[in-house]
């Protein structure tokens, strides 16, 4: 517990897609469990430990990770040139196996941790290895930095597709290491206010029996845990899924029992309208990983599409299917690649048959994507300054490429931050109330 505060700054957010709130003057309360009181216009008034921010540093909500490998953190900007399951054999499944070793994993994760809160990444949603010691390491990791993370250890046993020195030994053990993880994160001690929660975690549907999926699909509901896989990604994925179980990868994953209000799936590009509809009807979500779908998935992630499905869409990296850590550049890169969707990119076909009309995003719905969405598709209450949430938040300073002209409209400062910030710009970040940057 933190003491109460109140912090004086120049604040924005995008509560809805389209929607842009700017306070020029902004007090806003902080209670001890980090939780906001209230937001209000500067009044004049001078609350007890007011903190106030430098003219000039616009405060944003925290940035959400919602897809994020942490063991693949040494391999970042490496191997991006191979298809999917070359990379996952040759380079991602030797490197994450590494992970047996404990003091490997402790030196990786206390590196990433505060470099991924450097860069104002408040809340990621990882994905650990199969390794039960080395996922507790990092949950470990995250409660000590304070970064609100929710962790989970990787279950795939598939003897065809997963290497013999990294799979699990059998359902029965990966259901078993999965729950005792929960157990563990859950009873960390200073974790009581579940900063850091578990993931039940199957790979993907190629990486993972039909018996293990069934285990954690019952023990969602029986924990009532997030849930995270990858699910359509790629051709190749999607058409091996549909060998196998004869439909989609979101309907196997409702007939598993991973579809809930709780289940993020990762990518989802090549979602029909039968899958947003069954995703929309459970609640699940989508992570949204612009910069890994140009190398990886072949596809642009309709994102339009899925929101006028009503499904919930946030954004992540990849790390390390995308090489960039701040959700800033996936913020930047989610609208790169709605446009090059919305104007396609064959320049031998003619104009009005070359892209998808509407598919555009701007750098408000971006935001609203690294923070509010990213918040409802995790099911928590933050990713905004309301009443009720949780203070998480960072500062963004003028300074290495980006300027902040004093009397600018806020949506183009917005936008300037979108398109030219960088970890350099990240002042301060809170989490919960505590400052963690
Ligand atoms: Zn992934």
């Amino acid at each position: 517990m933190a003491a109460p505060f109140t912090l004086r700054a120049a604040a924005l957010h995008t509560p809805a897609p389209d929607t842009l709130e700017h306070w020029p003057d902004a007090l806003i309360a902080v209670d001890a469990s980090g939780s906001i009181q209230s937001v209000q216009p500067y009044n004049g008034q001078t609350p007890d430990n007011l903190l106030t921010l430098p003219p000039g540093h616009i405060l944003l909500p925290g940035l959400i990770d919602l897809h994020i490998h942490a063991p693949q953190w040494p391999q970042l900007g490496t191997a991006l040139d191979l298809p999917l399951e070359q990379w996952l054999q040759d380079h991602t499944f030797p490197l994450e196996a590494r992970y047996a070793d404990s003091d490997f994993a402790a030196e990786v994760y206390g590196a990433m941790v505060p470099a991924l809160l450097a860069n104002g990444t408040t809340t990621a949603l990882y994905f650990g290895s199969i390794h039960l010691p080395a996922t507790q390491i990092l949950a470990e990791t995250c409660l000590r930095h304070g970064q609100r993370a929710l962790v989970g250890r990787v279950a795939m046993d598939h003897p065809e597709l997963c290497p013999p020195e990294y799979r699990d030994a059998s359902a029965a053990q990966a259901e078993a290491d999965t729950r005792s993880l929960i157990k563990a994160i859950r009873a960390l001690p200073g974790n009581e206010s579940a900063l850091v929660r578990p993931v039940i975690t199957p790979r993907f549907i190629p990486a993972c029996t039909d018996d293990l999926l069934h285990r954690l699909g019952k023990l969602a509901a029986e924990t009532g845990c997030h849930v995270q896989t990858h699910a359509s990604e790629s051709d190749w994925e999607h058409e091996h899924v549909l060998d196998r179980c004869g439909c989609s990868d979101t309907e196997a994953l409702g007939g598993f029992g991973l579809l809930t209000r709780r289940s993020v799936l990762a990518h989802g590009n090549l979602l029909g309208d039968d899958d947003l509809a069954l995703i929309r009807e459970t609640g699940a979500a989508v992570a949204h990983c612009p910069l890994s779908n140009a190398y990886f998935a072949g596809a642009v992630f309709p994102l339009r599409r899925a929101l006028a499905h009503g499904v919930r869409v946030g954004l992540g990296t990849d790390i390390a299917g995308g090489a960039h850590p701040s959700m800033l550049d996936s913020a930047r890169m989610a609208i790169t690649a709605s446009r090059m969707l919305e104007t396609g990119v064959d320049p031998a076909l003619p104009a009005g048959r070359r892209g998808r009309p509407g598919a555009r995003i701007d750098a408000t719905t971006a935001l609203w994507l690294a923070t509010a969405a990213g918040g409802a598709a995790l099911d928590l209450p933050i990713g905004q300054f309301r009443p009720g949430y949780q203070f998480d938040a960072i500062a963004i300073s003028p300074g290495s490429n980006l300027t902040l002209p004093p009397g600018e409209a806020p949506a183009r400062l917005l936008e300037r931050i979108i398109h030219t910030a960088s970890r350099a710009n990240v002042a301060r970040v809170w989490v919960a109330g505590r400052e963690v940057a």
